[in-house]
């Protein structure tokens, strides 16, 4: 392992591998990544839906998503990795009039920053889902180019590049400390050795505080453990196929938070439980999952006879206000992070590996970073921005 880097970069999720790749691209390739994992991929990314979207209720993230969704349309040829992307569309039910006049607001920014947003009735989003059942929703939105793309994909194609323009990957290797000298950072200490660097990046994940402490900075963002179930469907011995979408299609039920997606022959879904708190125990709750299915089969009467093949827990890292945390700490000087995704990350990391890496190598990002910024919750400073409304 290299003794010294111009960068180090702690965490080798998708956000570690878009900021590795970043780099690279700009001729930075004095680069360490470091994962305690013997794999990359292994955290929140991981375990994620793949879920894409344009449909955000802030500016600053819908921005975000026209960037990073660019790169993944262009990603086999630019990176030069298949990543499984189907832009079969996101459809938000809305069943109350309160959300429909949230979303109203919503679509309307969505539409101003060009994004083709749809608004369809209960009928209309029904007959877009098959198998759907649509009763009480009052209207939904839809979005075409949102879609479902393979995390591992994106995050190997990041890393695998950086690689071959000279960055270094580390797997199994722990930070466990950071050096701070004179206000600036020095150094990781690693459970195979120090490793001296004058830029540190925190990229850790629902990590990201923990990384934050060892160099001094609070970094607020709490791990919450979210599931996702898989159903499979037995169609042994009867003519009939089950009623779900046969297209890549997401649909969230916006008051519940319960979505699903296709995932192979089976399904893909999950839903927010409010009792969660921080923890960074990824146990399966199945006394979960009954209260998942009760909301289930009111959207989707098929999952009655489907069985659960598997499940699986990861974290959210939230941070307080449901945004990103992007750009230089503001105590310590050499310490960047692309933190606090919120249960987002992985579709925002594309822009977000590329503004940070502008960043750290001193170039205009082209962005407005206010709402990201790292000391925003510092106190209810004027221009903060409210928070993004859209978690599922
Ligand atoms: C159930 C679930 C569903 C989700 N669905 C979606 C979705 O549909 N769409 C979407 O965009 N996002 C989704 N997300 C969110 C998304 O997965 C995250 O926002 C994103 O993966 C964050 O990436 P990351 O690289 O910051 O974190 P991670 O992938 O967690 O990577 C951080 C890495 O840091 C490493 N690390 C931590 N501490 C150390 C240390 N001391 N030394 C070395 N390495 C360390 C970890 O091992 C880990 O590999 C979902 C998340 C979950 C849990």
């Amino acid at each position: 392992m290299k003794r010294s880097a111009e960068v180090v970069i702690v965490g080798g999720g998708c956000m570690g591998a878009s900021v590795a790749y970043h780099l690279a691209r700009l001729g930075v390739t004095d680069v360490v990544l470091v994962e305690r994992e013997k794999m990359l991929g292994t955290g929140s990314t991981g375990r994620n839906a793949g879920g894409v979207r344009h449909q955000f209720s802030n500016e600053a993230n819908i921005k975000l998503s026209i960037e990073s969704i660019g790169l993944l349309e262009r990603f086999a040829d630019e990176v030069g990795h298949p990543i499984d992307f189907h832009q079969d569309g996101y459809l938000f039910l809305l069943s109350t009039s309160a959300s429909v006049e949230t979303f109203t607001r919503n679509v309307a920014l969505q539409r101003g920053l060009g994004v083709d947003v749809q608004w369809l009735d209960a009928h209309d989003a029904a007959r877009l889902a098959p198998g759907l059942h649509a009763d009480g929703v009052v209207a939904a939105t839809f979005c075409q180019r949102d879609g479902i793309a393979d995390p591992n994909g994106v995050t190997m194609g990041f890393a695998k590049t950086a690689q071959a323009l000279g960055v270094s990957v580390e797997r199994d290797v722990e930070v466990t400390g950071i050096r701070v000298a004179a206000g600036r950072v020095a150094a990781v200490e690693t459970t195979r050795g120090t490793i001296e660097a004058r830029i540190i990046v925190n990229a850790a994940g629902p990590h990201a505080r923990l990384i934050g402490r060892m160099a001094g900075v609070d970094v607020p963002v709490d791990p919450i453990r979210r599931h996702i179930f898989i159903a499979a469907f037995d169609t042994h011995g009867s003519s009939e196929t089950p009623r779900v979408p046969s297209s890549h299609i997401m649909v969230i039920d916006f008051e519940t938070t319960f979505y699903f997606h296709r995932e192979g022959a089976g399904l893909l879904f999950g839903m927010g439980d409010p009792r969660e708190t921080p923890t960074f125990d990824t146990t399966v709750q199945w006394d979960f999952l009954p209260q998942v299915i009760d909301v289930a089969v009111t959207r989707l009467p098929a999952l009655a006879d489907a069985s659960i093949s598997h499940a699986w827990a990861g974290l959210y890292e939230m941070s307080p206000d449901a945004n990103p945390i992007i750009g230089a700490a503001d105590d310590v000087q050499g310490f960047y992070l692309i933190n606090g995704f919120s249960g987002h990350g992985f579709q925002h990391s594309p822009a977000a590996g590329r503004i940070l890496a502008d960043i750290v190598t001193g170039r205009d990002p082209k962005f407005d970073l206010t709402p990201f910024a790292a000391g925003r919750f510092a106190a209810a400073r004027p221009g903060a921005v409210s928070g993004e409304r859209y978690v599922v």
